[in-house]
C-alpha cells in the first residue's frame, strides 16, 4: 500500500521511553562505584517503589520474568514429580522453571477468544499431586481470578500470577499480582517497562518473601545470628543499573498504561462490526493493559483466516504474529521428547517410577487452545502509537478484511448450471 508508515517499536528508541530520568540514576550508580544490588540503594529503591505501587508489603527483583517465575516456584518448594497447572499457550519462560524445580506442568484448556486459561479448566485438572495454579494474564487480559482463586482455595493450592504481559491490569478492582499468592513480571525489552532483561516478584506473604529473597541469592542467610547457605538455590540478583533503569521506568508506567488503553479504545470503536473479528475485550469486572491488541478471526468469514489475514497485514506495513507462538507449548521439543536432564526425562520418570500413572500431552484434549491458536492474529501495541498510526492500522485490517471476505454462495441460475 502506498500510505504505509513507519509504526514505534518496543524493539528500539521509536517505540520505549527512555530519557534523562534514567540517564540521572544511572549517572548516580556509575558515579558510587557500586554496581551491585547488595551494596547498592537503587534495586532497593525500585523493589521499595514497586511494593508501594502494588500496595504489597514485599518486592524482590531478578534478572528476568523466567527468573520471576522460578523464584516463585521455588518458593512454593514442590516435591519431585508434583503438578502445576498451567496454560500452553504462554513464552517458554513461564514453564520451564517449572521443570527445573523437578515439578510437571499440567496444562489447562483456555477460552478460544482470549487464550486465558478458564476456571473450570483449571478445576478439572486438579489432582491429589497439583502442588500450584499458574494464571497467565494473556496479552494483559486478566483471567477470571475470582474463579480460580475459588477453586484453589478450596483446595488450599497456592495461585502464582504470570503477570509478565499484564501491568496495571486489574479484575474486581484489585491489580492483577496482588491477587493470588504472588505475582510474577517481565521487565524484558518487550514489556510495558523495561530494564533490557529484568523481573520482580511480589507477595504479602512475609514467609513466601523470606524464600525468594533467599532462592535469589543462593540461598544465603544475610543478617541471620548464624547464616548458612540454607537450600539448593541460584543467583538471580538484579545488577544496580538495572535498578535505576527501573525506577525511572516505574515512574512512567501509569502514563504507558494509559496512552495505550487510550488508542486501543480508539482501535476498538475503529474496527467495530468488522465481519469475522473479535476484537480483544476484558470481562466487564475486569481492565486491560494492551499489551498487545489480539484479533481472533473466523476463517468462515475471512478466506483463509488469521494466515491470510497476517499476510495481508504484513504485505501492506503492519507487522503481526499470526498464531501467536505458532503451536501449543506441549509440542515443543523440549515436552515431545521430555528432553531435560541428560537422558533421564526427569522429571516424568520420577514420577513414572513412582505412582505408574503417566503424563499424556494430547492436542485433543486441548480444543480451546487449538482453535484460539489457529484463530488470533497478534497486533504489536505501544504507547507512542498516534491517532494515525491507529487510523493506519484500521484501514489496513479493514482493507484486508474486505479482500479477504468469503463470498456468500450465490444459487445460480439453471442455465448458469448447465454450462459448469
Ligand atoms: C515475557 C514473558 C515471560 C518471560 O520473561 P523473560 O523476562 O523473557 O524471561 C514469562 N511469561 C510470560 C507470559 C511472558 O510474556
Amino acid at each position: 500500500m502506498s500510505d504505509a508508515i513507519s509504526l514505534p517499536s518496543d524493539a528500539d528508541k521509536t517505540g520505549r521511553d527512555f530519557g534523562e530520568e534514567e540517564l540521572t540514576l544511572l549517572r548516580e550508580v556509575i558515579e558510587s562505584g557500586t554496581l551491585n544490588c547488595t551494596k547498592g540503594t537503587q534495586v532497593n529503591a525500585f523493589e521499595r517503589d514497586f511494593a508501594a505501587r502494588y500496595g504489597m508489603p514485599h518486592a524482590r527483583a531478578v534478572t528476568s520474568g523466567t527468573a520471576a517465575i522460578h523464584t516463585a516456584i521455588s518458593a512454593i518448594d514442590p516435591e519431585p514429580g508434583d503438578e502445576i497447572i498451567t496454560t500452553a499457550i504462554t513464552d517458554m519462560g513461564g514453564l520451564s522453571p517449572i521443570l527445573y524445580q523437578g515439578a510437571i506442568p499440567i496444562f489447562a484448556d483456555v477460552d478460544p477468544v482470549t487464550l486465558n486459561v478458564t476456571a473450570d479448566a483449571v478445576a478439572s485438572r486438579i489432582t491429589s499431586r497439583t502442588r500450584a495454579i499458574i494464571a497467565t494474564h494473556l496479552f494483559s487480559n486478566p483471567c477470571d481470578m475470582q474463579g480460580i482463586m475459588r477453586i484453589a482455595t478450596a483446595h488450599g493450592i497456592p495461585v502464582i500470577e504470570d503477570c509478565a504481559q499484564a501491568f496495571l491490569a486489574t479484575d474486581h478492582g484489585r491489580l492483577v499480582g496482588t491477587i493470588g499468592a504472588i505475582g510474577a513480571f517481565s521487565l524484558q525489552q518487550g514489556k510495558h517497562m523495561t530494564t533490557g532483561e529484568g523481573g520482580v516478584v511480589v507477595t504479602a506473604d512475609p514467609q513466601l518473601a523470606r524464600w525468594m529473597t533467599l532462592f535469589s541469592d543462593k540461598a544465603w542467610g544475610y543478617g541471620d545470628p548464624k547464616p548458612d547457605h540454607y537450600f539448593l538455590a541460584l543467583n538471580y540478583r538484579m545488577t544496580d543499573l538495572q535498578g535505576a533503569v527501573a525506577r525511572a521506568q516505574l515512574a512512567k508506567l501509569e502514563s504507558v498504561v494509559a496512552r495505550r488503553r487510550r488508542t486501543a479504545e480508539q482501535m476498538t470503536a475503529l474496527l467495530a462490526g468488522t465481519p469475522g473479528i473479535t476484537l480483544p475485550r476484558a470481562r466487564p469486572e475486569a481492565t486491560h493493559a494492551f499489551w498487545k491488541y489480539p484479533l481472533i478471526v473466523d476463517p468462515a468469514v475471512v478466506e483463509g483466516g488469521s494466515d491470510a489475514l497476517g499476510a495481508a497485514l504484513k504485505a501492506n506495513g503492519v507487522f503481526c504474529a499470526p498464531r501467536y507462538i505458532q503451536k501449543p507449548a506441549f509440542q515443543c521439543q523440549v515436552f515431545t521428547d521430555r528432553k531435560t536432564f541428560g537422558k533421564s526425562q526427569f522429571p516424568y520418570s520420577h514420577r513414572e517410577r513412582e505412582d505408574g500413572t503417566k503424563i499424556v500431552y494430547d492436542a485433543a484434549e486441548y480444543p480451546g487452545t487449538m482453535q484460539g491458536l489457529e484463530r488470533v492474529v497478534v497486533l504489536p501495541w505501544n504507547e507512542r502509537y498516534t491517532d494515525e498510526h491507529v487510523h493506519f492500522i484500521a484501514r489496513t485490517v479493514q482493507a484486508a478484511v474486505a479482500t479477504l471476505a468469503v463470498r456468500p454462495r450465490v444459487k445460480r441460475a439453471p442455465s448458469a448450471q448447465a454450462t459448469a
